[in-house]
This record gives structure tokens, sequence and C-alpha cells, in this order.
């Protein structure tokens, strides 16, 4: 999974991984616990997440 640089770190799509993947510092990033289910995605408003 990556963020773009439409990433305005939010916060918004870290309720929406259940496996507690996403932290923000200043833009989202993904940990090891990202499985890249992609659920995530259409959660973000500004359409940063990517596969
Ligand atoms: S990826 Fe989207 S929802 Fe998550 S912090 Fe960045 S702008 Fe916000
Ligand atoms: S792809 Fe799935 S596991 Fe990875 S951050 Fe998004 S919702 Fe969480």
């Amino acid at each position: 999974m990556k963020v773009n640089e439409k990433c305005v770190g939010c916060g918004q799509c870290i309720a929406f991984c259940k496996y507690e993947a996403i932290e923000v510092r200043g833009k989202a990033i993904f940990n090891s616990a990202c499985i890249a289910c992609k659920a995530c995605i259409p959660y973000c408003p500004v359409k940063a997440i990517e596969a």
C-alpha cells in the first residue's frame, strides 16, 4: 500500500483499518500489520491511498 502526495494527514483512514496498520506522522504510513486488504482505500476523502 502507498500514500500519494494528496494525503493531508487528517487521520480519518485510521478508524477504517481493523488491523491497526495505519499511523499518521504528517502523512499516513502503513506499518507491518498491513495485509494489503485495500479496505481503507475508499475512506480517504482525497483519494490518497493506492494499492
Ligand atoms: S490517507 Fe487520506 S484519510 Fe488517511 S491521513 Fe491521508 S488524507 Fe487522511
Ligand atoms: S490495506 Fe487493509 S490492512 Fe492495510 S492499512 Fe488498509 S485497511 Fe489496513
